[in-house]
């Protein structure tokens, strides 16, 4: 095992690495820009080292100052958590190259499932399923275009394949509108992402965001923790998720798992992972892979037992997958609600100085948060401040507890948007299950 790990990350997610690295006795390095320096993991961790000031272009984006800090105090490996470094191929194959290890998929594999194109690609050739569609780059023709649009059917939606974040995307209702948002999209993502590939899928309507969870050695042994609901999203940022995804068809939810474990075996996929799907009419259409661990994995952890940064710590570490697809077992239900530091109504972000922090607390309630009294939520990042996650036997007790869990919760000094999670876990709707990825900014009158 690894006795040295950094963590590349900052926020909740650097402590919940760091816990993860307590447990198995290893050794932990924080890094943080010098707004950061009264952040809880670094307080608790055996060293932690300045990589920059505030902006993260200059520290938690800064290769050069990551690897320096990995010299300096000896470090074997880095966990880059989410966001920031996490999906960069170049990072990964940098961390290499200077002899350390990524914690993470090889350079290679990111890079595949990166590009858009060639990851469909690939989950094609494995069996999965995806959305029709061009199945590779638009050609730079006319009639090609128009063809492959009357055989898909609109509406479709042209998509840089090196897209992102959601941008990079646009709909397109009409023949006559088609060839002009091809050229814009096509402009738009060589602004972008420097590379002005797109490709053409079918538009669905009204699906669901469904994603499944992976693990896997890349020595040929790989496992599905079941899926997640990730619906509730506003300007593609998901609210609110759960696991399972409520009211899915049994028979396609076994083929996608089926699916999603032989294509980690396929593209030799070391560590944790998600697939992402959207889903309509009992359907699964793969959209992409996200080569790291995700925010929402509590809930996957909550139904499974399954410590899930544990498990991609030891098989990036070079040890086979310990788990059986038979070890792995579904309990009950869970939730998770993203609390940020924001204004509920307008979604300003709020940051500021906590004044009072207190957390709900019970059976089933954990609560990931790297907050306590006095601390200030710096202006530069990202606003989330924590994640409330409940776990019963059952949807309803889940939400039940969830309900009961925001209502207990304290948040001084600053706003957050605890007010709208508050509001969502009592909407009717929702507690029913399965409403698609367009009902909350209805329900907000976006
Ligand atoms: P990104 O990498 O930018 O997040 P995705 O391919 O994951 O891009 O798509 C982001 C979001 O765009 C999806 O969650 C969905 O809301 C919407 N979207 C993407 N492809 C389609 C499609 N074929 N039909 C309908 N909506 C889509």
């Amino acid at each position: 095992m690894f006795e040295k790990v950094l963590i590349a990350n900052r926020g909740e997610i650097a402590l919940r690495v760091m816990r993860a690295c307590k447990e198995m006795g290893i050794k932990t390095v924080a890094v943080y820009s010098q707004a950061d320096r009264d952040l809880k993991h670094v307080r608790l961790a055996d060293e932690s080292v300045c990589i920059g000031p505030n902006p993260s272009s200059q520290s938690y984006l800064n290769i050069p100052a990551i690897i320096s800090a990995m010299e300096i105090t000896d470090s074997v490996a880095v966990h880059p958590g989410y966001g920031f470094l996490a999906e960069n191929a170049d990072f990964a194959e940098q961390i290499q190259k200077s002899g350390f290890t990524f914690i993470g998929p090889d350079p290679e594999v990111i890079r595949l499932m990166g590009d858009k194109v060639s990851a469909i690609q690939a989950m094609k050739a494995a069996g999965v399923p995806t959305v029709p569609g061009s199945g590779g780059a638009l050609p730079n023709d006319r009639d090609a275009c128009l063809e492959i649009a009357h055989k898909i059917g609109f509406p479709v939606i042209i998509k840089a394949a090196a897209g992102g974040g959601g941008r990079g995307m646009r709909v397109v209702h009409t023949e006559s509108a088609l060839m002009n948002s091809i050229q814009l999209t096509k402009s738009e993502a060589k602004a972008a992402f420097g590379d002005d590939t797109v490709y053409m899928e079918k538009f669905l309507q009204n699906p669901r965001h469904v994603e499944v969870q992976v693990l896997s050695d890349g020595q040929g042994n790989a496992v599905h923790l079941h899926d997640r609901d990730c619906s509730l999203q506003r300007r593609h940022q998901k609210v609110l998720e759960e696991a399972p995804a409520p009211h899915i068809d049994p028979q396609a939810r076994e083929e996608v798992f089926k699916a999603c474990v032989k294509a980690c075996i396929d593209i030799g996929y070391r560590g944790a992972g998600t697939f992402e799907f959207l889903y309509e009419d009992g359907r699964f259409y793969f959209i992409e892979m996200n080569t790291r661990i995700q925010v929402e994995h509590p809930v996957t952890e909550m139904i499974t037992g399954v410590d899930l940064i544990k498990e991609q710590i030891r098989v990036c570490a070079g040890e086979k997958l310990s788990l059986k697809q038979s070890d792995i077992k579904v309990t009950g239900h869970a939730f998770e609600c993203r609390i940020n530091a924001e204004d509920p109504k307008t979604f300003m972000p709020s940051p500021g100085k906590v004044t009072n922090f207190h957390v709900p607390g019970g059976l089933g309630v954990r609560v990931d948060s790297h907050l306590y009294n006095g601390y200030t939520v710096p202006p530069y990042y990202d606003s989330m401040i924590a994640k409330v996650i409940t776990h019963a036997e059952s949807r309803e007790a889940a939400l039940a507890r969830m309900r009961v869990a925001l209502d207990e919760m304290v948040v001084g000094g600053i706003k957050t948007n605890i007010p709208l999670q508050q509001d969502l876990v009592r909407d009717a709707a929702f507690a029913k299950g399965g409403v698609n990825i367009h009902y909350l900014e209805k329900k907000l009158n976006l």
